[in-house]
């Protein structure tokens, strides 16, 4: 047997619906890349939706947009996937890693409030707070912080599709529906919620932001019917006014995309059942669990514990066949971070939850004999 930490789960339907992209007229940018657009933003809740090649192009995309260079400084979480800073980094700005807080696991906005606080306005750019295993970041207490500094918000989303946090009104917010970040960007990378093998997608409720990034996302070409033209010399005519990229998505995989995400609702489902098993085992044992507030839709990308000799039990599950992960190693501790702003820096719980830290398998096709294997082999070693 082996059990990894994360799967995706392929059906008929799914391959059904790529054959058919390939016997059609589209291979690369057709109807199915704005039928995935159009579905996402509903599901989400989001006005606009851009799908592009993968989370990281989302994420550089949106710092483009965002007008983020040599001068912009932008805060995020050190308990991340390496892109979220990086797209920092890709327009030649400097990251500021800010310490999490230890019990939900996201930035702590306090630290975020200090960080602000102990610098003139207007040193700061952005924040990039991140959904961490899925469990949603209260964005509207964030946004009225960035509002007070006149900062920019990018909501790292690639764990959280179908997630959601309630607002002081008492209203649902889900995460990426734009409703208080400028852009939120998700991954369709294997792993992820929803699998295209690679894609991602930029969400937000600004249309001037939206007109950018399908810019930015060909070239930095503008066609045919758009305001923005300064010349026109006929049919033919586009423009290059911007340095952009090529991060278009695929036909073949957005209609993968569009038939995973129609059973996006049922997979959430399973990993919420997943986790409030793993909660009720491990409550009375040595296994520290996070456990969300009622009020919390978690999305579950990722069940992570916290326990002593984390080492010792990533080997013995390892000779079990059951593949755990570790997330994350601390960004600003890595060569490369050490190099650009992550040297001499301290951040206790993100360094001491790194020390403790293991993701137990969660994907909707885990079955009820692979997690209980799973869990007997965890409170084993527990004791
Ligand atoms: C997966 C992931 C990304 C990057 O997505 P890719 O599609 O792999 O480029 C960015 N941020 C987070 C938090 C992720 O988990």
């Amino acid at each position: 047997m082996k059990i990894p930490y994360g799967k995706q789960h392929i059906t008929e339907a799914d391959i059904h619906a790529v054959t058919e992209v390939l016997k059609a007229d589209f291979l690369t940018t057709g109807p199915k890349v704005k039928e995935f657009e159009e579905k996402f933003a509903s599901y989400i809740g989001s006005k606009y939706a851009v799908a592009v090649a993968n989370g990281t192009a989302a994420l550089h995309l949106c710092a483009m947009a965002l007008e983020v260079d040599s001068n912009s400084k932008v805060i995020t979480t050190p308990i991340t996937f390496a892109a979220s800073a990086n797209c920092v980094r890709y327009c030649g700005g400097s990251v500021e890693f800010c310490d999490i807080d230890p019990e939900t696991l996201v930035l702590d906005i306090e630290k975020v409030r200090q960080k602000l606080e102990s610098a003139p306005k207007g040193t700061y750019s952005g924040i990039i707070p991140v959904d961490f295993t899925g469990y949603p970041v209260n964005l509207e207490a964030f946004r009225a912080l960035a509002d007070e500094y006149g900062l920019w918000i990018i909501e790292d989303a690639c764990h959280s599709p179908g997630g959601w946090f309630t607002d002081s009104a008492g209203t649902q917010q889900n995460c990426g529906n734009g409703a208080y970040a400028d852009l939120a960007i998700f991954s369709f990378h294997p792993v992820k919620h929803i699998a295209c093998g690679e894609g991602g997608m930029i969400t937000t409720n600004d249309p001037i932001l939206y007109k950018k990034l399908l810019q930015l996302r060909t070239h930095g070409m503008i066609y045919q019917g758009d305001d923005r033209l300064i010349e026109n010399h006929g049919r033919w005519y586009m423009e290059l006014q911007e340095l952009g990229y090529n991060y278009r998505i695929p036909d073949i995989l957005c209609a993968l995309g569009i038939s995973q995400l129609s059973r996006a609702d049922e997979g959430l489902v399973r990993r919420r059942a997943i986790a409030a098993k793993y909660d009720a085992v491990f409550a009375s044992s040595a296994v520290h669990t996070h456990v969300p507030k009622s009020d919390t839709g978690h999305a579950y990308h990722l069940y992570v514990v916290e326990v002593n000799n984390r080492k010792e039990l990533y080997d013995k599950l390892r000779e079990e066949g059951i593949y755990a992960q570790i997330h994350y190693i601390p960004l600003h501790k890595m060569p490369y971070y050490q190099q650009h702003g992550g040297q001499g820096i301290s951040l206790p719980y993100a360094e001491q939850y790194y020390s403790r830290c293991i993701s137990l398998p969660m994907y909707p096709s885990l079955t009820d004999e692979e997690q209980n294997f799973v869990i007997e082999k965890v409170l084993a070693f527990a004791k």
